[in-house]
């Protein structure tokens, strides 16, 4: 029976989709005002494994993931409607692009980046700004339903008019109340915990659009809302995020959607914890913010971050090193050797029962997704079948391999060996070291040699030049 952890009954809870066969799954995508790095795409590996394991298991899944080009308001208090500015914008100012320019850039790279980990695309990304007429249909809705007022052309969501209010993630108004802070609140608000639908944008706001109430912006919340309903219905399976995005943001979704809709919104609520980096939250100031190309530019291969992922279960603690990562690599490697045996083994032989291990795997991945426990089963699995194919030929290689391929590809994990690639800052010091060479400064040569092998490179003189691998 497939379970999944649901914040928003604080349970395992045995899944069934709405509609037989098929599940409606929606994912609080990017903002697209920087690069995405490597704690958004813990979060989003995980998403395309919840829907490569529903594949696994015969579901048709539809995948819908925004993108939040609109620039959201950043903190606690500015989600909730209180003050800040447009990180697009800011963004915009500083590098002197339009908002538009900068958000089709960082969605580009995105997208490249998500391709590299072999994350499927979703089957539709709406963008926020493509959609502000349905944010306001929806501001309408509320406010004709009295879930919502307009104070200085700004509207708020009345949070006491929804007593469902704090679900999800135990903040509910009592508890707001009581933490309320002292700064000075929105002065347009009834209640400090009331968030913002629609804001009044300042003279100086670079993007901005006519509305019933003023010229101005949704907040965050609203745009999730509407996107999700165009795209999935008023109730649809799955919908999931980070865990920092349950409050306000995904309460916030829950308060708007039920109360314009009249029915429940998301059934299962999945949030994968935060990734951190050395222990320590990743952010730029402490310059351990990942992108995927440190992780390249170190020798490794995409696969290798996401065999990483997949060695720590989604809700508990992540803590990224480099010295796990290479672990990683090496469990990627002997699941990819195992799976290179098998395509070698010739027919004839005796026969590998993998009846047992086959159950194992499944019952991990039904077991809300326990993917360090699916990869220990295929890694004994990798050790029988080089076991097994060093003394004799596998009868039923086919059907081992089509398992291990079937169970690699709903976790995510490219099935086909490829040499990992030598960045091209290593190449080029290898190719400076050719050229000192040539001019006979040795030198120049040896130096450039030990910054290769203090990279992690090994280097051997061939007829070509300098060959690198790494070590
Ligand atoms: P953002 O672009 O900041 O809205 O984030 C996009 C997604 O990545 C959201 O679902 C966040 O919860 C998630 N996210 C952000 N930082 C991390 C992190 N360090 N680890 C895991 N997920 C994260
Ligand atoms: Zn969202």
């Amino acid at each position: 029976m497939l379970t999944f952890y649901n914040t928003l009954t604080k349970q395992k809870d045995v899944f069934t989709s709405i509609n037989p066969g098929k599940v409606g799954m929606y994912t609080c995508g990017p903002t697209v005002y920087n690069y995405i790095h490597i704690g958004n795409l813990r979060a989003y590996s995980n998403a395309d494994v919840i829907r490569r394991y529903l594949t696994y298991r015969g579901y048709e899944v539809r995948m819908i993931k925004n993108i939040t080009d609109v620039g959201h308001l950043t903190d606690d208090d500015v989600a909730q409607g209180d003050s800040g500015d447009d990180k697009m914008v800011k963004a915009a100012a500083k590098e002197k692009k339009t908002p538009q320019e900068i958000a089709r850039f960082y969605e580009e790279y995105a997208f490249a980046t998500q391709e590299k980990m072999n994350i499927l695309p979703a089957h539709y990304n709406p963008r926020a700004t493509e959609h502000i007429p349905h944010m306001i249909r929806l501001i309408e809705t509320l406010l004709a339903k009295g879930h919502a007022y307009e104070k200085n052309g700004n509207v708020f969501f009345d949070v006491a008019s929804f007593d469902r209010y704090g679900t999800l993630s135990g903040n509910t108004v009592e508890k707001l109340a009581i933490g309320a802070r002292l700064e000075d609140p929105h002065p347009d608000k009834r209640n400090q915990w009331d968030f913002a639908l629609w804001l009044k944008a300042p003279k100086n706001h670079l993007m901005k659009w006519d509305a019933p109430w003023s010229v101005g912006y949704p907040g965050w919340h609203i745009e999730c809302s509407a996107m999700s309903v165009d795209y999935l219905g008023p109730t649809f399976d799955i919908h999931t995020g980070g865990e920092d995005n349950i409050f306000p943001h995904h309460e916030a979704e829950i308060a708007q959607s039920e109360s314009a809709n009249g029915v429940p919104f998301a059934h299962f609520w999945l949030h994968t914890r935060h990734l951190q980096v050395d222990g320590a939250k990743m952010s730029k100031s402490k310059g351990n913010m990942y992108t995927l190309e440190d992780i390249t530019d170190r020798g490794f291969d995409p696969m290798d971050l996401r065999m990483l992922f997949l060695l720590s279960h989604y809700r508990s603690q992540m803590n990224f090193t480099w010295d796990a990562l290479a672990q990683a690599q090496k469990n990627r490697h002997t699941l990819l050797g195992a799976l290179e045996r098998l395509a070698q083994s010739s027919t004839g032989g005796t026969t590998l029962d993998i009846t047992a291990e086959r159950t194992n795997f499944d019952n991990a991945m039904d077991d809300d997704l326990n993917t360090p426990l699916a990869i220990t089963v295929l890694l004994r699995l990798a050790t029988a079948i080089n076991t097994h194919t060093a003394t004799t030929s596998l009868a039923n290689a086919d059907e081992v391999r089509t398992f291990f391929t079937k169970a690699l590809t709903a976790l995510g994990i490219h099935t086909e060996a490829h040499a990992d690639p030598i960045p091209d800052d290593i190449l080029a010091i290898a190719a400076a070291r050719d050229a000192a060479r040539a001019a006979k400064d040795f030198t120049t040569s040896d130096a450039l040699r030990d910054d290769l092998l203090a990279k992690g490179y090994t280097v051997t003189d061939s007829a070509d030049g300098t060959k690198v691998s790494k070590k």
